[in-house]
Formats: structure tokens, C-alpha cells, sequence
């Protein structure tokens, strides 16, 4: 019987593990425990989100203006690519739709067939999201009574993530997770089955369990530690493998959006939160060394720095395996993807929901845990190709980093979904993939590829029936710009934490 339940790691990913598992399974039924330790600590970053995290705190019964008071947040629409296709170009990939899919088809078609005819606008302008983040506007949709004409506003969150640890750690004892304090310095396996058996920790007290979870980053403390279950290194598709991390003063208003601006060897981050700016260089050490990235981010904050900087070390890709007899990673000890579109979390919170939904009773099955490594699996594939094209596909060939990377091998999925985009303007998604057809649609037209043709279909109406639609498209949204307030005031009315936002 699956009883005792042992969390290992503190970090976003073990608070939100122990959230999760206790409120869902939180019954008499099941012993939770984790173990952290303050000596070694936490990656810390981790700020900017993607909008699947509501479903998350839905299931947890959190209340979206306390969570946002508590963690400092502010609302993320999408994020601004600077100086990505060639320096000096911008574009914005938003969490929303562009127009309505009409004909059963994507608005994106009926674009492309009325920009050739002549229309004026960029496709961006038929994004309500992109047009808030623009005009730094913000709110939440309302649900009036009566059919909805447009879609909702999508949103994400970008918060202070020890804040949000801190926050998820309080409500997970509630419910009954117990916290121990302490290194592990040891791990005993059952000589019979291979489980892991107990852990000790360098007091010498030793915590025994029936599943192990391991949320202990990006060491894999069980799950490579003892199991080696081994590891896709994808750095040759995705060749950054360092950030310098440091935060400023926030100055004026914050940004509904996350940006991130293309450097010589990589890019940088800048997260707004209620009470200061998130910054950071992500960048490959092959083509910058620490001092100069560290320097290069310092002449970029636009607000006084306050934290000395941090670098951190990475290797994009993933766990072959994620679960291993009784022991399961989650969180950066399962994998890492580079953060360019901020799936960290999302991952933490797919690796819970597939863990409850297949949770184990009286014995962990084979298939189960078959079935599990390979959706997994599945999951960070699919948004490896997606990170993969938004260096691929550049203009950019200033510098060696450019040069490689829009000049590197690259899978071949990827290679026939670019071909296909590039002469139909389509891409095919699978329903289980993270990133559907609207991101890439965004991401490769804002990257500057142009598609040759777009769906026969959008060819079935006339060309004053495509502009009578575009003009009514155009104009639901300018309706529902007038309706927004700024994004500082909205937050000050409804969720400003103390200290925070400043309208
Ligand atoms: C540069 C960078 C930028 C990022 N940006 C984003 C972003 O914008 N959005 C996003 O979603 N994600 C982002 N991430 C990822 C995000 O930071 C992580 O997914 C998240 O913090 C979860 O980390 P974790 O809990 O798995 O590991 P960690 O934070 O490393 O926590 C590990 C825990 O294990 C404990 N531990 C380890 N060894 C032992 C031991 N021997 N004994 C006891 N305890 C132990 C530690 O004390 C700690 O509590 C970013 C990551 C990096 C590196």
C-alpha cells in the first residue's frame, strides 16, 4: 500500500507538489512529509508564467486577488520579442486569439488573403492582448449574460516565486504536510525490490516512505543519484546554458507582459513585478564569459539593482526517465527547458496532474509508470521545437551565436512543420501539445517567415464580405481597449500588494 509520501526539495516545485497531492488526496489515508534544506537552498527565479497556472490554484481553492496581494504579482498578456528576427523589430506573442476562426478555419488565413488584397493592418492588430499590452492595459473578462461575442482575455501571472513558495508551503501544512529541516546525506534502497526504502539526513535522523518524490532541482538527488536515469541533453539545439539574474527597482507602472530581448549570445529577461523588475541574461558560455554577461545585463536594468548578481548553470533537455520504481522527479530535478517561454512551472504542474491522475494503490504498476515517462516525454518535445524555431528562424547573422544557431541542424518534426508553414501558412499541432497553432503563427511570422499561400478557404467569400468581417473584427476590439484601465490602476482596485504597484 502506498502510504507514506515524501517529498524531497523545498523549491517552487516540491511546495507545489505538497499543495497539490495533500488537498487532493489530503485525507487520513495518506502521511505527507517534506524535507528541504535551508543550506543548500533554491534556484529562486522562476517569475513568469503561462495561463494553464489557473487551473492550478482553482484546484487548490486559491482566491486570485489574495494570491496576487501575497506574491507581488502583475498580469502577463504574453511576451514582447525584441531584436529577435533582426535588431530593432519587435513583435508579441500573446496567450490569446487572433480574431475569431471563421469557416472552420484560422483567422490567420482570412489575414493573410486580406493583407494581400491590400489591408492596411498587421495581423497583431486583431490580437486583444497584444493591443492591451501595447496601451499597458489590463482586466480581467467579464462573464455578462447573454452569448459572448468575443473571446476572454488571456492571462498568465509574473510573481516573486519564493514569495509563491512561501504562499503554497503555509497552505500545504494546513493541510496537514509535515516540514522537516535537514541535508540529505544518504538514501537506503530494499537490497529485494531496488525501492528506496529511507532517506537520512546529516542529523543522522533517517525518514523512511513508500513513494519518493524528487523535487531536490537540478541535481536529481534520487532520481539520478541513485537511479541514473539519464539525460537528453538538447544544448546543441539550444546551445544557452547560463543566466545572470538581478533584480531592480521598478520604475513607473508595470508592464502587463514579460519582454525578452535578443542579445549577442542569448537574451535577456525583464519581468515585472508590483515591487520590482526581474532581469536577467540567459546566454551560451561558448560565446560570452560570466564577467561580460554579468556587465552587460548591469548596463541594461532600467532601475537601480538590489541584489547583488547571480549566475546559475543549466543543460536544456530532459530526464529519460522521470519515474523509476518508487521514485518520481518533478520539478528541475525532471528536466529543463530553457525559460525563453516560461514552461517551467507548467511542467511542475503537468508531471502533478498526470501524477494524480495515475497515483498508485496498493503497488506501483509497470504501465503505469511506463505510460507516465512517456507522456512526459511527450510533453517536453513538443515545446523543444517550438523554443528551437524562435532561433531558427532569424534574420540575425551579427554575431557567431546567430550564426550557429539559424545555420544549426534541426529535428526533423520541426523541420517538416516549417516547410509546411512556409508554403500553407498552417501548422499541424497534435490536442496534447502545449504550444497550438496561434503561438506558432506569431512566433514564425514575428521571426520574419512569410508563408507563400494560406487555406483555400479563405478564398470562398468576397473581398467585401473578408473586409465587412475584418472591419468587425477590428472593432470588438477597439471596444474592449476603451473598457480597460490602465494595468497599475486595475491592480491598485483589485489586488496591489502592500508596498506594490504604483498606478
Ligand atoms: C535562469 C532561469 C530562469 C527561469 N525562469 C523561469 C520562468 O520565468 N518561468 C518558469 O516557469 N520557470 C522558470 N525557471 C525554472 C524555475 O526556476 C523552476 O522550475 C522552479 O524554481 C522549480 O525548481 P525546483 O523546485 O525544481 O528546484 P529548486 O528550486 O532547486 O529546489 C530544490 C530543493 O531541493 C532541496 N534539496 C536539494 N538537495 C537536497 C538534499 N541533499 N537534502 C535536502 N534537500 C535538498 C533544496 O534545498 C531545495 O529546497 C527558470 C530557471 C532558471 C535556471
Amino acid at each position: 500500500m502506498i502510504k507514506d509520501i515524501i517529498i524531497v526539495g523545498g523549491g517552487t516545485a516540491g511546495w507545489m507538489t505538497a499543495a497539490a497531492l495533500s488537498k487532493v488526496l489530503g485525507d487520513k489515508r495518506y502521511r505527507f512529509r517534506l524535507i528541504e534544506s535551508e543550506q543548500i537552498g533554491t534556484v529562486g527565479v522562476g517569475e513568469a508564467t503561462i495561463p494553464m497556472i489557473a487551473l492550478y490554484n482553482n484546484v487548490l481553492g486559491i482566491d486570485e486577488n489574495e494570491f496576487v496581494r501575497e506574491t507581488n504579482a502583475t498580469f502577463k498578456l504574453g511576451i514582447e520579442f525584441r531584436d529577435w528576427r533582426k535588431v530593432g523589430h519587435s513583435y508579441f506573442h500573446p496567450f490569446g486569439l487572433y480574431g475569431v476562426d471563421m469557416d472552420g478555419i484560422s483567422f490567420s488565413h482570412f489575414w493573410m488573403r486580406w493583407q494581400r488584397e491590400g489591408g492596411a493592418l498587421d495581423f497583431s492588430h486583431f490580437n486583444v492582448e497584444t493591443e492591451a499590452a501595447r496601451s499597458n492595459r489590463f482586466m480581467r473578462t467579464m462573464h455578462e449574460a447573454g452569448p459572448k461575442l468575443m473571446p476572454d482575455v488571456n492571462y498568465a501571472y509574473q510573481f516573486d516565486a519564493g514569495k509563491y513558495a512561501e504562499y503554497l508551503k503555509k497552505r500545504s501544512i494546513k493541510q496537514g504536510v509535515e516540514r522537516i529541516e535537514g541535508k540529505i546525506v544518504h538514501v537506503q534502497q530494499d537490497p529485494d525490490t531496488g525501492n528506496i526504502a529511507s532517506v537520512q539526513l546529516e542529523s543522522g535522523e533517517s525518514v523512511s516512505g513508500d513513494l519518493f518524490i524528487d523535487c531536490s532541482g537540478f541535481r536529481g538527488l534520487l532520481i539520478e543519484g541513485v537511479y541514473q536515469a539519464g539525460y537528453d541533453d538538447w544544448s546543441h539545439w539550444l546551445p544557452v546554458n547560463k543566466a545572470v539574474a538581478a533584480p531592480c527597482e521598478k520604475v513607473g507602472e508595470p508592464t502587463p507582459y514579460t519582454r525578452s530581448t535578443a542579445l549577442a549570445a542569448g537574451w535577456q529577461w525583464r519581468i515585472p513585478l508590483q515591487h520590482r523588475t526581474g532581469n536577467g541574461y540567459v546566454y551560451c558560455d561558448q560565446y560570452i564569459s560570466d564577467d561580460e554577461a554579468t556587465q552587460v545585463l548591469l548596463d541594461n536594468l532600467d532601475g537601480k539593482l538590489t541584489a547583488d548578481p547571480r549566475v546559475l548553470k543549466f543543460v536544456t533537455g530532459k530526464r529519460k526517465k522521470c519515474w523509476v520504481k518508487n521514485c518520481l522527479a518533478i520539478g528541475l530535478s525532471g528536466g529543463f527547458l530553457e525559460p525563453l517561454e516560461s514552461t517551467s512551472i507548467h511542467l511542475v504542474q503537468v508531471a502533478i496532474s498526470k501524477l494524480l491522475a495515475m497515483f498508485p494503490g496498493t503497488h506501483i504498476c509497470d504501465v503505469v509508470v511506463r505510460r507516465f515517462n512517456s507522456e512526459m516525454a511527450d510533453e517536453y518535445e513538443s515545446i523543444k521545437d517550438f523554443l528551437i524555431a524562435h532561433y531558427y528562424v532569424t534574420e540575425r547573422e551579427d554575431s557567431e551565436f546567430w550564426r550557429y544557431v539559424r545555420s544549426m541542424e534541426i529535428p526533423a518534426a520541426l523541420s517538416e512543420r516549417l516547410h509546411l508553414f512556409r508554403s500553407r501558412g498552417e501548422v499541424f499541432v497534435r490536442q496534447t501539445e502545449l504550444f497550438k497553432e496561434n503561438s506558432w503563427f506569431s512566433v514564425l511570422v514575428g521571426q520574419g517567415m512569410v508563408p507563400q499561400s494560406y487555406h483555400p478557404v479563405a478564398d470562398a467569400i468576397t473581398s467585401d464580405e473578408l473586409n465587412l468581417r475584418m472591419v468587425k473584427v477590428r472593432d470588438g476590439i477597439r471596444k474592449r481597449l476603451e473598457m480597460m484601465p490602465s494595468h497599475g490602476e486595475y491592480i491598485a482596485r483589485h489586488c496591489a500588494s502592500q508596498g506594490g504597484v504604483s498606478r
